[in-house]
Order: C-alpha cells, then sequence, then structure tokens
C-alpha cells in the first residue's frame, strides 16, 4: 500500500494510519464498517480520454460538470482528478472491458508477427548490382 485516500475531502495521504486527515480533520478510521478512508480503486465507469484510440480505463467517477467529468483511474488522481469530456466516460461493464483488453493485446502481439515476417523477408532483399 504506497497510500489512501480520505473519503472526505479526497485528500491522497501516506500509509501511517495518521489519526485524523491533515486536510479536513476528520477522524480517520482505517478498518471496519465505520472506515472513511478509500485503500483501493472500485470502479464504476469506463473512460475512453485519448482521442482516436480504442482504449478503455476503469475509474471512478468524482464530479460531474455541464460538459465535463472529473474521475479517477487510481487512487492518487482523486486528489488531482483526470478532467475529460462526459462523452467520454461510459457506464461500468467488465465483460466488455476484457473484451477490449484481450482484443487490443491480440492485436499488439498479431502487428509484432507482421513486423518479423516482413522484416525476415527484407533481410532477403539483395543490393541493386549497378555496373
Ligand atoms: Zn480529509
Amino acid at each position: 500500500m504506497t497510500g489512501v485516500v480520505c473519503r472526505n475531502c479526497n485528500t491522497w495521504l501516506p500509509p501511517d494510519f495518521t489519526a485524523q486527515c491533515p486536510q479536513c480533520q476528520n477522524s480517520l478510521i482505517w478498518e471496519g464498517e465505520e472506515k472513511n478512508i478509500i485503500d483501493h480503486l472500485e470502479p464504476n465507469c469506463l473512460i475512453n480520454r485519448y482521442d482516436g484510440s480504442d482504449l478503455l480505463e476503469p475509474a471512478v467517477l468524482l464530479k460531474c460538470g455541464r460538459t465535463n467529468a472529473k474521475v479517477a483511474t487510481k487512487l492518487q488522481e482523486y486528489q488531482k482528478p483526470v478532467s475529460l469530456s462526459k462523452q467520454k466516460v461510459y457506464y461500468f461493464d467488465q465483460q466488455i472491458l476484457s473484451s477490449v483488453q484481450a482484443l487490443r493485446n491480440e492485436r499488439t502481439a498479431a502487428m509484432m508477427r507482421y513486423e518479423q515476417l516482413i522484416q525476415s523477408h527484407w533481410r532477403q532483399l539483395k543490393p541493386y548490382p549497378y555496373h
């Protein structure tokens, strides 16, 4: 564990079991039912933040304005959220996420194989015999 987030004010805290949040002065409860720190990401949406990319990332929706949404893709981002257009945020769907990730990996592997195949032909090219 590298750190946790205060559920009250989204401040990033070192994992040293402080009794109080230095930012909002809330008493922190680190274990049990009343736990008010966040120690792992529970994604509730999928985001596609890069134009032209088909990358989906699991994220937590933190805030939503008129045109933009603020999300966290890791705990550190609760304090410094990623801001993106609301249209780039989708309902969380583990099955679609897994399928897209698997296909993206397959595509990467296939592209590398094609590169190697093309290279193997290129290596057989002979220089033009100018005379
Ligand atoms: Zn706090």
